[in-house]
């Protein structure tokens, strides 16, 4: 067996979240959703994901105002006496 290729559960879910964001080259991506396909345990885990995803890109559709980072970022610095590392 070709090593590279193959795709048990563990390459399988390895590769899924990197599926996810899109990552993977389109071979990649068809040997993961062919194992998924044929995989009952690594289909279910592949739709699990697929919905964290889509709430986690959500939630950073709206970024945090400047303003709000800025001072999250002072309150650390005053926290350890640190200006730059
Ligand atoms: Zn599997």
């Amino acid at each position: 067996m070709d090593m590279n290729r193959d795709c048990g559960c563990e390459s399988a879910r390895a590769r899924m979240g990197i599926l996810i964001d899109r990552e993977l080259t389109e071979l990649e991506c068809g040997d993961v959703r062919a194992h998924c396909e044929s995989c009952e345990s690594c289909q279910a885990e592949i739709v699990v994901l697929e919905k964290l995803t889509d709430r986690f890109r959500a939630a950073c559709a709206e970024p945090a105002p400047d303003s709000l980072r800025m001072s999250i970022l002072d309150s650390l610095k005053n926290q350890n006496g640190i200006v730059d590392a």
